[in-house]
């Protein structure tokens, strides 16, 4: 009950107010977000990579309001890109990004997400690494899918995500694994209504894997975005079965979720990927933290309680 609450918080601006200026919010924060600037994310992006984690590297933001935040975005991301050149990471990490972000949901959005995102997926293949488009409520989809396909036409190895929970995605999972994409597949984290999306936690499971033997059988790269230790099991299955070897697909898990996992499939051999968000506007992607686990909930009410 209290999740669907919450991801409608997420979009409320009085609630970002109240939420970024609790006392003890920055602390719970710091649990998901990696921190504020490049700066602070270089050492632990240097730490993940030392143990033997890949990255793909967020800078938070979504739904942006003006054309100038969205040239924001992109050169937030060129910056991002340029300090893992320096540092010589650029084959260890990959950057996700929310076309929202980029403008997307703006006038002429479409055109103008797609200018902004082209340098940054130049800029990514010049240090030999890539960049995914975040799935984001499914208004957005189609337009995130012909940006997809516009860029893997000069770079193939641009990749997308699709989500489980939405009625149309085994559809977008077989074009995409027919195609060679490299696709993520995830359970889906936005609050989206029933004639899109089923419902039940249980059906949305087993249409994640159904999707995810899609992506097995077909000729892409499937990404397994999931913290679910028995779709993971399924996910390694489902590869063994497809006669996949271990760098024919990866796991994906959120920075600061099951940690301890990351490390024990990264030890088996698994190429293993952490989702790494960073920067200053944490909310939407905060409170979506929050609602796919009550207690974080119960945990960040009791640190502003204790303030
Ligand atoms: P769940 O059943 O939710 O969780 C399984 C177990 O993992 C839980 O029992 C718990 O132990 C742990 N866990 C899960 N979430 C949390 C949490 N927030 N805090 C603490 N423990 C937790 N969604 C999108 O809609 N678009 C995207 O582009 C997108 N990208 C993602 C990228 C990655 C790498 C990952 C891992 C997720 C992404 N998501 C995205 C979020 C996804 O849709 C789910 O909301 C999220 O992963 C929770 O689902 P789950 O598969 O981990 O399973």
């Amino acid at each position: 009950m209290l999740g669907p609450l919450i991801l409608a918080a997420s979009r409320s601006d009085k609630m970002r107010r109240f939420v970024s200026a609790a006392p003890g919010t920055k602390q719970v924060v710091a649990r998901f977000i990696a921190g504020e600037t490049v700066d602070q994310v270089v050492p632990i992006v240097r730490d993940l990579a030392g143990k033997g984690l890949e990255l793909t590297l967020d800078v938070v933001g979504e739904d942006i309001t003006t054309v100038e935040q969205s040239y924001a975005a992109r050169d937030a991301y060129l910056e991002l890109i340029e300090r893992l050149k320096e540092l010589g990471l650029g084959e260890r990490a990959e950057m996700s990004v929310k076309l929202s972000m980029f403008g997307q949901s703006l006038d002429g959005g479409h055109d103008l997400a797609l200018a902004n995102v082209r340098p940054v997926v130049e800029a990514a293949a010049a240090i030999g690494t890539t960049v995914t488009l975040d799935a984001e409520d499914h208004t957005t989809l189609d337009s995130m899918f012909a940006i997809h396909e516009e860029l893997r036409k000069d770079f193939p190895q641009t990749g997308c995500v699709i989500q489980a929970y939405l009625y149309r995605t085994e559809d977008d999972a077989r074009r995409l694994a027919a195609n060679g994409s490299r696709v993520r597949i995830v359970k889906g984290a936005y609050k989206e209504p029933a004639e899109v999306a089923i419902q039940d936690k249980s059906e949305i499971d087993k249409a994640y894997v159904r999707i995810l033997k899609i992506l097995m059988e077909g000729e892409g790269y499937p990404m397994i975005g999931s913290h679910d230790p028995r779709l993971i099991a399924i996910g390694q299955e489902l590869a063994r079965r497809a006669g996949r070897k271990l760098d024919e697909y990866e796991f994906q898990m959120l920075y600061g979720i099951r940690s301890e996992e990351h490390l024990r499939l990264a030890a088996e051999g698994h190429r293993m990927r952490v989702y790494t968000a960073y920067g200053t506007d944490w909310y939407g992607y905060f409170m979506r933290r929050l609602a796919e686990k009550p207690a974080n909930l119960l945990f960040f009410a009791r640190s502003i309680l204790t303030k």
